[in-house]
């Protein structure tokens, strides 16, 4: 197991979902579905579901799924010692412009319970 710096945030509209995957896809219901394999051996790549370039439609929906997406990675940053705020954007537009980071910089502050 190689020693991760933190990890890259996509939606599921990232094109590069079609060439390599994702470690962990955290899907609209709350399911996280688990890859077999580490694709990257300095960060761990996690994708939402959801197209965030449109404005969010279910925000209490959305809610829910930050709020898994926030255990995800303090669980992540505890087993593999990061730091749990070096969660990065995969690029510019993915995640899209409208995706709520401030849903979740209020809980890696503030760890859910
Ligand atoms: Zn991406």
């Amino acid at each position: 197991m190689g020693e991760f710096a933190g990890i890259v945030l996509h939606d599921s509209a990232c094109p590069a979902r079609t060439r390599a995957g994702f470690d962990f896809y955290v899907c609209k219901d709350g399911t996280v579905v688990t890859s077999q394999d580490f694709l990257d051996d300095d960060h761990v790549h996690v994708c939402v579901e959801g197209d965030f370039s449109e404005p969010i439609a279910n925000m209490g929906l959305v809610r829910e799924q930050m709020f898994v997406l926030v255990k995800l990675v303090l669980r992540l940053s505890s087993a593999f010692k990061f730091d749990p705020e070096k969660l990065m954007a995969h690029g510019d537009l993915c995640p899209g412009v409208e995706f709520p980071w401030h849903e979740l910089k209020i809980r890696i502050d503030r760890p859910p319970h």
